[in-house]
């Protein structure tokens, strides 16, 4: 039997169980067993994270910024040492596969953090304004004060950073609040930067939305959330934040179209709406998956056939071996969630591609059987009205449209309470400046697809705001006259 380990909160610099005692059964996605325990904390935590975060905040924000970039690169430095350890947690938590967390997410981390370090200075950065001999203008950014990051579980060490790094570097104390169905790799981060930052500069609550999430999005200690997750909790946190007028960044779900033109080179094309896009090492588990393929005629039979292919190579199993190229859903409500679409598509009478499966019979582990898994599954409609056009899945399935003119894909492209991303194969300029304008999503990839942009924005359902440093300051006007 594998030993199941115990994490805990960091509040003020200090490890610490939820103050009610209550834990959480962490569940390794590929075997479906459990290997760790969380803390189910509640509004006890929620208020012992927001008096340790405000406490740390007068000092923290009057730092010089060369200090607090000292600071940051501590940090940095930590998530270089601690990379591969860090990379395997995130593998056994999420399901993502080691190729991707150690060789994509925490060498990304390092960079994220040093960066935060390097844009210290534009944070405390004011503009000035010569209204005449003797008067002037000035305005100096501020850190809000306490910031709550809430994050979700398909790519928590990512997340945590960019919520964390950006906000501390502007001067602002934070509380990170974890998804419950990938708690331990936050967890392992905050025990690891226990020492390395001032108490209660960083602290990170784990437990449930309602239980402990909520109580911090209410309280009037807290400045400004910033939430990855998706439009139902958007809704329920932007309600629960009205009475203290909180800003919010909101970055959340989409249904991106990956559009690939006649005149693209189709090696690329191929490789940029399969693997690159949305049958991707964490099973398509990606706010920005490019799960609506949008194919013009002239290539649509080729590339069709030129996906089959590319899926058919596709490796499902044990996430932590450098062998697997797709890990298995996160947990059993999502992998419901997921094969649920499976059945709505054939029923709305989309014509399945290739995929389907899913369970025990796509992995050959026996091990494994008990874990979450779907195979990379490809539907074809005419129809971008259906529920697997419009809906966000969150898996490995994607759609395949046709279209005859630019004019028609900007349509159906557009044609989504979405608002993302999008991904456009062309060799054509022109095609590729027209399309940049005229999709609606916060970014346009032309010739490839998920390279990670900050800012990360999306527009339409996918929220407004993201996370950067003068994202995490307001300007003050001053005007002096003498
Ligand atoms: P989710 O909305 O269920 O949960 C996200 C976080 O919100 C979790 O930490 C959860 O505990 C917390 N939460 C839930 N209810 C809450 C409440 N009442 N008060 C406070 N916190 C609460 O999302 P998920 O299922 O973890 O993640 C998947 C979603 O996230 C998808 O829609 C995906 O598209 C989106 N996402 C977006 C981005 C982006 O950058 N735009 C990136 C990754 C994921």
């Amino acid at each position: 039997m594998t030993e199941v380990r115990d994490y805990s909160n960091l509040i003020g610099g200090e490890l610490r169980p939820a103050a009610g005692g209550g834990t959480l059964d962490s569940i390794d996605p590929s075997t479906g067993r459990v290997w760790a325990r969380v803390p189910r904390s509640t509004a006890e935590d929620a208020e012992a994270a927001v008096a340790a975060a405000r406490a740390a905040f007068p000092k923290w924000s009057n730092l010089p910024a060369a200090a607090r970039a000292h600071y940051l690169r501590k940090v940095a430095g930590v998530f270089a040492k601690h990379a591969q350890e860090l990379a395997e947690l995130e593998t056994r938590d999420n399901g993502r596969t080691i190729n991707e967390t150690a060789k994509r997410d925490l060498p990304g981390m390092t960079y994220l953090w040093n960066n935060a370090a390097a844009e210290c200075a534009s944070a405390v950065e004011g503009r000035s304004v010569d209204f005449g001999a003797t008067s002037l203008g000035v305005t100096r950014r501020e850190p809000y004060g306490v910031t709550l990051g809430i994050i979700p579980w398909n790519s928590p060490i990512s997340t945590l950073s960019a919520k964390a790094a950006f906000a501390l570097a502007a001067g602002n104390t934070v509380i990170i609040k974890p998804a419950e169905q990938a708690t331990v790799s936050s967890l392992r981060v905050a025990e690891l930067l226990k020492d390395v930052l001032p108490p209660g500069a960083l602290n990170v609550v784990s437990g449930l939305g309602e239980e402990v999430g909520d109580p911090l999005v209410r309280h009037r200690g807290v400045n400004k959330i910033s939430l990855t997750g998706s439009v139902d909790t958007a809704r329920i946190i932007t309600r629960a934040s009205a009475d203290s007028l909180k800003p919010l960044a909101l970055e959340l779900g989409g249904k991106s179209p990956n559009i690939v033109f006649a005149d693209a080179d189709l090696d690329k094309a191929a490789v940029g709406v399969t693997t690159q896009a949305i049958f991707t090492a964490n099973a398509g588990q990606i706010c920005y998956g490019g799960s609506r393929v949008l194919i013009q005629r002239p290539v649509y039979d080729e590339m069709l056939h030129r996906m089959k292919e590319i899926a058919a190579g596709i490796k499902l199993g044990d996430p932590s071996s450098p062998e697997t190229t797709m890990g298995p859903i996160v947990s059993r409500a999502q992998y419901e969630r997921v094969t649920s679409y499976l059945e709505i598509g054939a029923k709305e009478g989309a014509e399945l591609v290739f995929g389907g499966r899913f369970g025990a019979e796509v992995v050959a582990d026996p091990t494994l059987t008990e874990g979450y898994w779907v195979e990379p599954t490809l539907f074809a409609t005419t129809d971008n009205s259906l529920r697997i056009c419009q809906e966000e899945i969150f898996g490995p399935v994607a759609v395949v449209l046709p279209f005859d003119t630019e004019e028609e894909a900007v349509t159906l492209a557009n044609d989504s309470v979405y608002g993302l991303a999008a991904g456009v194969w062309t060799r054509d300029l022109g095609t590729a400046q027209r399309m940049f304008r005229n999709l609606e999503t916060g970014t346009v990839w032309v010739n490839t697809f998920r390279k990670v942009m900050f800012p990360l924005e999306g527009v339409k359902d996918s929220g407004y705001g993201h996370d950067s440093v003068l994202a995490y300051t307001r300007e003050k006007a001053g005007l002096f006259e003498f």
